[in-house]
Order: structure tokens, then sequence, then C-alpha cells
């Protein structure tokens, strides 16, 4: 298969053509949501890219199996092992109990991918199901000399390694950004670097969920779970593994630290990071400025796949910065979008070379390291182009199989809702009017009997001194 595919890799801060380990197949891992609160639409740019990535991959013909964890515990409130977990401060913000907690917000998350059009990967796996193979790894990891227990903590020790700071090139800010709030130098560490694979005695007694391991009772660190559960489901060596560029440090450089030393080989040839949705006060978190979620957005009246054009129109290695405005935009060149392509008729002819060139044109724009928004521009110039309706029809059909943005079926949808309900309308105020005619006249049979066939339709009349209003009953 035809190696075509370019996109930046972090590792090794070039953008490289793409190759698999094994031709035409693609093991891929995604870091997936902490469950503590519900997504932001930061979080969601990120899951978004990874979707296109994930998808483009798939159109361009590769066999792709993608994993994600779910991380349901020992993700501390500073990336750098300090201050609380953070579902245990969600289970008490909500007085609820960790596990009720993870589940609200994973199905809440997965809730929102889908409005997003987000395939859900073919494997997902919480950190509480595999705390086996987290104990069996730190084990290994000790009998190997690269790890210690210290303070009752086991804890990896970053000076055996070659080279611990795998993704140096980064520059001193992306390398700070996943290094927030209240660091603290923990007095049990051996370098500054080291980090936790396992918790027991720690300042965090009241931990919810704690579990037996050799080294006595408690819970995993963050890291330990995406090498475990990657190398569960893809095995020893990985194609792409994703996140945001908070990520990079030190969540991604401690996955290769213990993963790698581990395995006693590399483990991922490609790191694929999604810059920052940003606000007026810098990156859109969880813990300040306003919190902006998917159904926020919608409450607004936005249509969540507006969202998603608004990232696809932007690289996916530039920080976004979000307003109201460019969704207001956007939705405008949406919904023109989505009505021209309702608008072709399906009747006729596909051109197969045309087909084929624009087909070409889109994927050669999604091959130079996810360009989205040329690949729009392909669509456009498509529709714009000397061809046949249902050539353009076909083809936005294809497109969409990437795009994801209901090209061929949002503009009937809209119709339809909208249509129901005009008409509806109209009938339900004609009839008041009839009815209102029928009772000047003394007509209350009449008037009666308007008011139950509104009723057989579902419609309840109330007369009020303001006058008739209807509701649905
Ligand atoms: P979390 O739920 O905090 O573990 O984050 C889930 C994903 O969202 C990770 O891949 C993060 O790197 C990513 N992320 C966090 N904040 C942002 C942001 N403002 N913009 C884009 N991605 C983000
Ligand atoms: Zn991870």
């Amino acid at each position: 298969m035809e190696n075509k595919l370019s996109f930046y890799n972090t590792l090794t801060r070039k953008v490289e053509q793409f190759v698999p380990n094994t031709a035409g197949k693609v093991a891929m891992y995604t870091c997936g949501p902490t469950v503590y609160h519900f997504a932001h639409i930061g979080n969601l740019r990120s899951y978004v890219m990874e979707d296109v990535l994930e998808k483009t991959l798939r159109y361009i013909g590769y066999d792709v199996k993608r994993v994600m964890n779910i991380t349901d515990v020992g993700h501390l409130s500073s990336d750098a092992d300090t201050g609380e977990d953070k579902m245990l401060k969600g289970a008490k913000r909500e007085h609820k109990s960790v596990m009720e907690i993870a589940k609200f917000y994973t199905d809440a998350f997965f809730a929102d991918c889908k409005k997003l059009n987000i395939k859900t990967p073919d494997v997902v796996e919480p950190a509480t199901n595999c705390i086996d193979a987290f104990i069996h790894m730190i084990e290994a990891l000790i009998a190997k000399g690269y790890a210690y227990e210290s303070g009752g903590n086991i804890y990896f020790d970053t000076a055996k390694l070659e080279e611990y700071y795998v993704f140096s090139g980064q520059s001193e800010q992306e390398l700070l950004v996943g290094v927030r709030e209240d660091v603290q130098e923990d007095a049990n560490k051996r370098n500054k670097s080291d980090f936790v694979l396992w918790f027991t005695k720690s300042k965090f007694e009241d931990q919810e969920l704690k579990w037996e391991s050799p080294w006595g009772l408690g819970y995993p660190g963050w890291h330990i779970e995406c090498s475990c559960i990657s190398m569960k489901h893809l095995g020893e060596y990985m194609d792409i593994h994703c996140g945001g560029v908070d990520n990079i440090f030190p969540h991604h450089t401690n996955e290769i630290a213990q993963s790698e030393a581990y395995l006693g080989h590399k483990w991922c040839n490609y790191w694929f990071h999604v810059h920052h949705l940003t606000n007026k006060t810098g990156k859109m978190s969880k813990s300040k400025g306003e919190f902006l979620t998917v159904s926020l957005v919608e409450s607004k009246g936005y249509d969540p796949l507006v969202y998603r054009l608004f990232c696809l129109q932007s690289h996916y290695r530039k920080p976004l910065e979000f307003s109201y405005e460019a969704l207001d935009n956007m939705t405008a060149a949406y919904d023109k979008l989505v009505k021209r392509i309702g608008g072709l008729s399906r009747d006729g002819e596909v051109q197969q070379d045309a087909y084929h060139v624009y087909r070409e044109q889109f994927e050669a724009a999604l091959c130079d390291d996810l360009n989205c928004s040329m690949a729009i521009t392909v669509l456009y110039d498509m529709l714009k182009a000397d061809i046949s309706e249902a050539t353009k029809y076909a083809l936005a059909e294809s497109f969409d199989e990437v795009l994801s943005l209901n090209l061929t079926t949002a503009h009937a949808a809209k119709e339809a809702d909208s249509g129901v309900d005009e008409a509806l309308e109209r009938y339900i105020l004609e009839k008041i009017e009839e009815r209102k005619a029928a009772k000047k006249e003394k007509d209350f049979a009449k008037a009666d009997a308007i008011r139950n066939e509104l009723l057989e339709k579902g419609i309840v009349l109330e007369d009020t001194r303001e006058g008739v209003k209807w509701k649905k009953a």
C-alpha cells in the first residue's frame, strides 16, 4: 500500500511521511478524558482532530485499530503528582461516589462525541479495569532497576534513562503547559523529574478507591495506565499516539520512559499533538474562565457540527481562539453549504473521471499534514465546477466520511424540522380563528368540535384573558 500521508511528528519535530509497522495497518492510541467533569470544547477540539486523523487513515485505505483509555483514577490536580485526585474532587463536589462520577461523565463524554460526529474508538478501557496489569508492569520496572520505593510510594527513576526529555526540542513554554498550579517538591523523589507509579502511604489518605498491591494498599499514578492499556490491546509496537499539546510533558514523556524501560525497545513511532483551544484567559481549561461545553453552545442555539466545522477550518498545529462571532460566521457558512448540497439532484450519471480528480485533490489536502481547510476548499471548488450534480452529490457524500459534517443530510433534516412545525402552527392558528368566529356566531357545538379536533392532534387550547393560547398535550 502506498504511504501518502504526512503529518508532524512531535518526536522528530518534522512533518514526516507516515509508514506503519505493518503495511496497511495502523495501531493508534489516544489519551482519553479524565472523567471528573464534562469535557469542555477545548478537550473536544483535540478529539475532533484525532477523529479526522483516524478517518483520513481509513479513507486512504488503512485498517485502523484505535484504542482509548478513560482516566478514572490517579490523575492529580497537578500533572506533576501533587494536589488531590481529580476524580475524588469531582465526587466530593457532587456528593457522589467516584464510580458514579466516572460513569456519569464517561456517558456525557460519548454523548458529546456523538453530537460532534466523533467516532468511538474500537476499544475503550477505563483505568480501573486494568489494575493488575499496572502492578505487573511496575513489578517488572522494579526488577529491571528502573523504579524504587520511597516513603511508601513507587517512583520511576528517570536518572536510569539515557534520555528522559525525548521531546526536548519543544519550547520551554510547551514543556511547562502541563506543569500547573501548586507544584510542590516531593522529598521522596531521588530526582526532581521522577514520577509516581503507585501511591500507598502519601497525603491522600482519603482516596476512595484503593487496591491491594505488593507495596500495600494503594492506587496507581496517572501515566502507567496509558502504557498498559495500549500494550494490552495494541502490543509492543505502536504507530501513532495522540493527545493535546499539554500531554507532551510530563504525561507522554513519562509514558515513553516507562514503556521503553519495560519493553527494552522503541515503543511508538509517531506522536500527534493538537494545539489548544484558547479564550481570553489563554488555554481553555476546566478550572478557569468560562466552562464551555457542547450543551452550553447548543443551548445558545448553535449546531454542534458548526463547532466541528470551526475546528476543521483551522490547522491542528495552531492555537485556536474561540469566540461566538466566529461561530456565527461558521453557522452562516455551514447553512449555506448544506443547503447547496441538499439541493443537488442525485439523478443522472456520476462522472468517474471528475470524481477521481476531486477525490485525489481532497486526499492530497488531508495527506499534507492534515490540511482540513484546504480539503474544504476542494469541496467548494468541486461544487462550483462544471460537472454533473450526481457527481457533486457523490463526492460530498464521500468527503463526509472524513469531514463528518452531515453534508448530504443536514439540510433535509432542517427542512423537515421547520417544515412540520410551520405547517402545524399555521393549521392551529387557522383553527383558533375559526373557533373564535364560531363562538361569535354562538355556534358552540362547532367551537367544541374544533377544540376536540385539535386535541386529537395533541394540541390543547386554553382560553385566557389575553386570548386563546395553545400548547402540546
Ligand atoms: P483531560 O480530560 O484533562 O485528561 O484532557 C483530555 C484531552 O484534552 C487531552 O488530550 C488534553 O491534552 C486535551 N486538552 C486539554 N485542554 C485543551 C485545550 N484547551 N485545547 C485542546 N485540547 C485540550
Ligand atoms: Zn495518556
